[in-house]
């Protein structure tokens, strides 16, 4: 290691051999006096980074934009996206790919500056980002990393010294997120659009190599490829749609190649169980609501198919055919995924073929009786109902029995039951009026700790322990609660 590389940078630049219509050399904008806020420790320590160095001048420097880590490579990435439904090109408007960093045990991982300035895609924008959204992307990837669902994950924020203009004057903030890699759905349709055949093929060698290199050998590799994102994109719906999730702007840009979550904007946890939940302001249609990110990651995915038509076959007419035949696919795994993960919440290990009558019927109790989603199935899980009304009444009461029947049918023991059951249902997630709690004490006051009591409470969230408990309760308030898009 170099002396000026303490930190434990092994950085690589894999992506900047790809065509140049992909990439934009650019630097990340100075920050006038950078403070570090928050660092992730295991995180850190998983990338073979120094925490110590990393928290003295040269790191926050780093995780500012001052300095580039050794090996560096900036760039930020081109991209389209379909937008609510409507096709835009794209790109890093606000972020800037350091390079990859080779961790110890030879993973390769984007490391991404978000809010590092203006960027020859910012279109309008100003490149810049609030504390405020940047804190929030931190507390709510981490929390969707604890409930094992695969995502971008968050190394750290630094306020920058400079204001950023919104409504009000807010504090600038540069979000450091750690990726498998940012391609997009989005990226797939931006080299369609611009209707280079050889690029888009380089593409897709790319995002083999990187993310699925066992389908090198298959007798259609960009085929196999295309099924490979469909069976991680029908897994990781299927996780959200288990633990309440709702992402809130599941435009095509915002979906990975890799499988993982990525970009927190409007994005919240549901507390009463209702498909018509919607959090964000500007989703006045309910296009993201939670009943519908299933299919809207079918969609999406067939977004994508149709940008890879022409690695699919030269003839038009045959690639479709294969399309549609691999997109066929999506639905039934959803479903597969989303039913074995229903199972393991009732502790139910075989499969019986009255089981989704069994969870459909416990959901739509709920539905009727605005239960909260977690807390139910959290209830189920330990036998205790206090603050659980549902509990009381008869239609509940039937399913129960029911339940009960079900699960003395199977050999495995209550207790084996019970373990599998905390194991699926999360005892806390980030509830909305507690993530909110925390911004306001870091944002407005510059006090951290309630933030750290609920990244703890968060940290394992199928620990039930006694701490957790006072994080479980809902909002006691009756305005819906409404998330915005975190520019
Ligand atoms: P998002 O809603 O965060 O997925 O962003 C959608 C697009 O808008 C992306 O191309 C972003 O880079 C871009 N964008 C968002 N905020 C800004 C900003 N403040 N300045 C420039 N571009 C932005
Ligand atoms: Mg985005």
């Amino acid at each position: 290691m170099s002396p000026n590389n303490t930190i434990g940078w092994r950085m690589d630049n894999s992506y900047v051999t790809l065509p140049e219509i992909f990439y934009a050399r650019t630097e990340p904008a100075r920050s006038p006096s950078p403070e570090l806020i928050v660092l992730n420790y295991p995180l850190a320590a998983s990338l073979g980074l120094d925490t110590d160095e990393l928290e003295r001048k040269e790191g926050i420097d780093e995780l500012a934009g001052n300095r580039l880590p050794e090996g560096a490579e900036p760039i930020s990435q081109a991209y389209a996206g379909h937008q609510f439904g409507h096709f835009t090109m794209l790109g890093d408007g606000r972020a800037v790919l350091l390079g990859e960093q080779i961790t110890p045990d030879g993973k390769r991982l984007d490391i991404q500056l978000k809010g590092s300035g203006r960027t020859p895609f910012s279109r309008g924008g100003d490149g810049r980002a609030a504390l405020g959204p940047m804190l929030r992307e931190f507390i709510i990837s981490e929390a969707i990393h604890a409930l094992g669902i695969p995502t971008t994950r968050s190394l750290a924020v630094v306020t920058t010294g400079e204001p950023v203009y919104r409504e009000e004057t807010l504090e600038g903030a540069i979000l450091t997120r750690v990726a498998a890699s940012h391609l997009r759905v989005g990226t797939f349709q931006y080299a369609a659009a611009r209707n280079v055949v050889e690029d888009l093929r380089a593409l897709a060698d790319y995002a083999i190599e990187r993310h699925y290199p066992e389908v090198k050998g298959a007798s259609h590799s960009y085929v196999a490829l295309f099924e490979k994102v469909v069976e991680r994109q029908a897994l990781l719906i299927a996780q959200w749609q288990l633990v309440g999730f709702i992402h809130g702007v599941m435009n095509t840009d915002n979906m990975t190649i890799s499988g993982e979550t990525i970009d927190y904007g409007p994005c919240a946890f549901m507390d009463m169980y209702d498909p018509a939940t919607v959090f964000s302001s500007i989703d006045r249609q309910g296009r993201y609501a939670y009943g519908n990110q299933p299919g809207i990651g079918e969609w999406n995915l067939a977004r994508l198919a149709e940008a890879m038509l022409p690695l699919f076959d030269a003839d038009n007419e045959r690639a479709i055919k294969i399309a549609e035949d691999k997109l066929s696919a999506y639905r039934e795994l959803y479903h597969k995924h989303w039913l074995q993960g229903m199972r393991h919440k009732l502790g139910l290990f075989a499969e019986e073929e009255q089981d989704g009558e069994l969870v459909e019927e416990l959901l739509t109790i709920m539905q009727n009786q605005g239960a909260d989603y977690t807390n139910t199935f959290r209830a189920l899980t330990v036998d205790e109902w206090s603050g659980v009304p549902m509990s009381e009444t008869n239609v509940f009461k039937k399913w129960f029995g029911k339940w009960e029947a079900r699960r003395a049918r199977q050999s495995e023991t209550k207790e084996e039951s019970a373990k599998l059951m905390r194991a699926s249902n999360p005892a806390v997630i980030p509830r909305n009026h507690r993530v909110e709690e925390a911004l306001e004490a870091a944002v407005d006051r510059g006090d951290f700790t309630v933030m750290d009591q609920l990244m703890n409470a968060l940290a394992e969230p199928y620990a039930h322990t006694k701490e957790q408990l006072e994080y479980m309760a809902p909002s006691s308030s009756n305005v819906p609660y409404r998330t915005y898009c975190g520019t």
